[in-house]
C-alpha cells in the first residue's frame, strides 16, 4: 500500500482523548458505545438504557430523546466502540473477562444469553450476537467494507488522518464517519465536515452499503472505496 512519508503524524495523548471516549454516566470507557440519535451524545449501552428507563432527556445536553419510547432513539456506535478498544490498552480483554465471570456465576454460556435481555426487548435495533472470545471475529456478524479516506485536494487547511485505510460495517453511515474524522482531526464541534465519494457530497444518512453499489465495489478484490473529506463552508 502506498504511504505518504511527507505527512507529519498526528500525536495524541490519551488524556486529551478521554473526554471523547469516557461515559459521563459511569466515568468509565465506553462499553457497547451507544449514541442518542437526536443529539449524538454517546454513553455505554447499559448506562443509557438504565438511565432512560426513568427519564426522557439526554444526560449531557438535556434534549428530549422521546416522549414514550426513548430506546428507539438509541443506536449502537460500533465505530466509536472500535476506536475505544483500539485506544485503551487491555480494555477489550478486561471486558471479555468481566462478561465471562458474569455468565459463569449465573451458569450461562457466553454467546448464548445476553445479561440485559429485558432492556433489549424494546430495543431491537441494538440487537446483535454476543461477542465471542475471539478478538478477530468481534465484529464479523456484519459485512465489512474497506475505505480509503483522504482530505479533499482543494482543502489545504485540513491535515491527513494517520490511518487512512479503514474497514467498517457496511451499514456504517456517513455521519458516523464524519464523527470519527472530527475526533481524529480534533476539530471543534462547530466545524463540520463533508464527506465526498466520486466528487459527490454524501448525505449524513448514506450507508456505506450504498457506496458499494455506486462505486461497483468488488468484495473479492476489496479495493478500498476512496472517500474525501473537507470542511463545510460556514
Ligand atoms: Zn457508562
Ligand atoms: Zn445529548
Amino acid at each position: 500500500m502506498e504511504e505518504d512519508v511527507t505527512v507529519k503524524p498526528l500525536t495524541l495523548r490519551i488524556q486529551d482523548l478521554n473526554p471523547h471516549i469516557v461515559c459521563s454516566l459511569c466515568a468509565g470507557y465506553f462499553i457497547d458505545a451507544t449514541t442518542i440519535t437526536e443529539c449524538l451524545h454517546t454513553f455505554c449501552k447499559s448506562c443509557i438504557v438504565k438511565y432512560l428507563q426513568t427519564r426522557k432527556h439526554c444526560p449531557s445536553c438535556n434534549v428530549k430523546v422521546h416522549e414514550t419510547q426513548p430506546l428507539l432513539k438509541l443506536k449502537l456506535d460500533i465505530v466509536m466502540q472500535d476506536i475505544v478498544y483500539k485506544l485503551v490498552p487491555r480494555l477489550y480483554e478486561k471486558e471479555q473477562a468481566r462478561q465471562k465471570i458474569f455468565y459463569q456465576t449465573r451458569g450461562l454460556h457466553l454467546g448464548h444469553v445476553r445479561p440485559d435481555r429485558s432492556a433489549e426487548q424494546s430495543f431491537d435495533q441494538l440487537a446483535r450476537p454476543a461477542p465471542t472470545l475471539h478478538r478477530g471475529h468481534f465484529y464479523c456478524f456484519d459485512k465489512q467494507v474497506s475505505l480509503r479516506i483522504e482530505p479533499s485536494s482543494n482543502d489545504a487547511e485540513l491535515p491527513k488522518i494517520l490511518q487512512k485505510f479503514v474497514r467498517c460495517p457496511v451499514r456504517t453511515r456517513a455521519l458516523q464517519l464524519e464523527k470519527l474524522l472530527r475526533r481524529k482531526l480534533l476539530l471543534p464541534p462547530t466545524r463540520e465536515l463533508e464527506i465526498l465519494c466520486s466528487g459527490m457530497v454524501l448525505d449524513q444518512d448514506t450507508p456505506m452499503k450504498k457506496l458499494m453499489v455506486i462505486t461497483a465495489y468488488d468484495e473479492k478484490e476489496d479495493i478500498p472505496i476512496l472517500l474525501n473529506y473537507r470542511l463545510k463552508k460556514q
